[in-house]
């Protein structure tokens, strides 16, 4: 490539209509071909099946960074080509998100690093009194950050999608007086994949006066979300759940309570004049950006929109949902497995199941399919203890240690196990993991294993530590 080959994609598609509707390939991952070693010997193709924690970086968008690496250079700050090419690259990343989550033209796009981080932001932001609805079902990071400095109301969990509605509709309607509320509210669950009713919710928060901001970081990746169409105030996500994985989030939404806030972190680019005793902050996103922006992490989410709207999101949910039937008849037919659900089975989802498998450990029955057969999956409480734990049966304890016996046949599980999928899944991932499955409950594990630092792992384990090639 010569030095000015690179340019700048400013073309900003907001075409989720596009793609076919066969079935399209699993999109190229990198790492898709990454083999990995067995405690019983030999190695496989790794099974990424924990995309709901982060999932493998699309190709393309690996394509697009590395194209641009040669070019990297400051942003906002530098007088050089680079800078000011770094500098578009930045700011057309955020038009790119803008329109992918189809912002309105007055709100603001606020790169962050990831969902965690865009919803502590927006709990600095909140107004003095506001006043916080969320459900009890949430992931940490849409549950936690509001009780540092407001008044927080924990809905409890519905039973289905109409409940949600009545249930918020029912806490706006008995919480009296006035001032600011803000209602919280996923997308899409990160424990059972079950898709929440935004548009409606969004309507019921608006009826009552209160703002509403989407969490979507399960949901991005596998629908378009759209701040217009679903009516909402904010949208937050992460990048690398959604195949960017280069340290970003976004915050996009209304721009007056962030312009009314105290910077979130106070430093350069965020001050636009300072003497020894004062400060003058800048507007816009700016004023949240504070250090050095990560040019890297905003124009991977950008290609990562783009990518996934060349194919179509359409197409891709198709797959998804051929692959996720597949995967749920399988677990059905395997009596010992009892999948968590909060609105039951027949609700609209995205790629996302968890699991407990009567008379094991979950944490052991994970690290077996990670150990003897190179599938990644998760097991815990998936950072959304109070979900969990209800949907395993209220026992509040803390997880079993994975060397103690497991559970006998019939007694609640203390975790749980989750599989998640995405764009880059083979179809032979899904079945592979249904065939482990199988051969765990009916044989058992071939291996023995033990706790160590709060992790299962295999005893005297033949593989050494865990290392890649060329990772130093
Ligand atoms: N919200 C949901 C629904 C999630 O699943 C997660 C991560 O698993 C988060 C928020 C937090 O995302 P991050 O860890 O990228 O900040």
């Amino acid at each position: 490539m010569t030095a000015t080959a690179f340019v700048v994609n400013s073309s900003v598609s907001s075409d989720f209509s596009g793609g076919n509707w066969d079935l399209v390939p699993p999109l190229a991952v990198v790492g898709r071909d990454v083999r990995v070693p067995l405690v019983t010997g030999g190695d496989i193709e790794y099974a990424a099946l924990d995309y709901a924690a982060s999932a493998p970086c699309l190709q393309r968008v690996w394509d697009d960074v590395a194209a641009y690496l040669p070019y990297y250079g400051s942003v906002h700050r530098g007088a050089g080509y680079l800078s000011q090419l770094s500098t578009d690259l930045y700011e057309s990343s955020r038009a790119t998100v803008a329109a992918h989550v189809g912002a309105r033209p007055d709100d603001l796009v606020v790169f962050t690093r990831g969902t965690t981080d865009s919803l502590n932001l927006l709990a600095s932001a909140l107004p003095h009194g506001t006043r916080v609805f969320v459900f009890e079902t949430e992931h940490h990071a849409a549950l936690l950050p509001w009780r540092r400095r407001s008044g927080v109301t924990h809905l409890p969990a519905p039973a289905s999608p109409a409940e949600a509605v009545s249930v918020l509709d029912a806490a706006l309607a008995a919480d009296g007086g006035d001032g600011p509320r803000l209602v919280c509210v996923t997308g899409a669950s990160n424990v059972t994949g079950e898709l929440f009713p935004v548009a409606e919710l969004a309507a019921v928060a608006h009826r009552y006066g209160a703002r509403i901001v989407l969490d979507a970081a399960q949901l991005a990746p596998h629908q378009p979300v759209s701040i217009t169409e679903l009516d909402v105030d904010w949208v937050v996500f992460s990048g690398h759940k959604l195949y960017a994985p280069f340290g970003a989030g976004v915050l996009a939404g209304r721009s007056d309570w962030l312009a009314q806030a105290e910077p979130y972190l106070a430093g350069g680019g965020a001050s636009k004049a300072v003497t020894a005793d004062s400060v003058e902050w800048n507007d816009g996103s700016a004023r949240h950006e504070a250090g050095s922006p990560n040019v890297i992490g905003a124009y991977a989410i950008a290609s990562a929109f783009r990518a996934l709207a060349e194919v179509g999101f359409e197409a891709l949910a198709a797959r998804e949902e051929a692959l996720s039937a597949r995967l749920r008849a399988g677990l059905a037919g395997i009596p010992q497995v009892r999948t968590l659900e909060l609105f039951g089975p027949e609700s609209a989802r995205v790629s996302v199941v968890s699991f407990v498998v009567d008379g094991w450990n979950s944490s052991r029955f994970a690290a077996a399919l990670s150990a003897e057969y190179g599938i990644g999956v998760r097991d815990g409480l998936f950072c959304a203890h109070p979900l969990v734990r209800r949907l395993l049966g209220a026992r509040t304890d803390a997880p079993a240690e994975c060397g103690a016996p497991d559970a006998p046949t019939g007694e609640q599980n203390l975790n749980a196990i989750r599989v998640s999928f995405g764009a880059g899944t083979p179809e032979e991932h899904i079945d592979r993991f249904l065939g482990a499955v199988r051969e765990l409950v009916r044989g058992g594990a071939r291996w023995t294993y033990r706790t160590d630092g709060g992790r299962c792992v295999p005893d005297a384990d033949p593989r050494g530590p865990v290392a890649a090639a060329g990772v130093r």
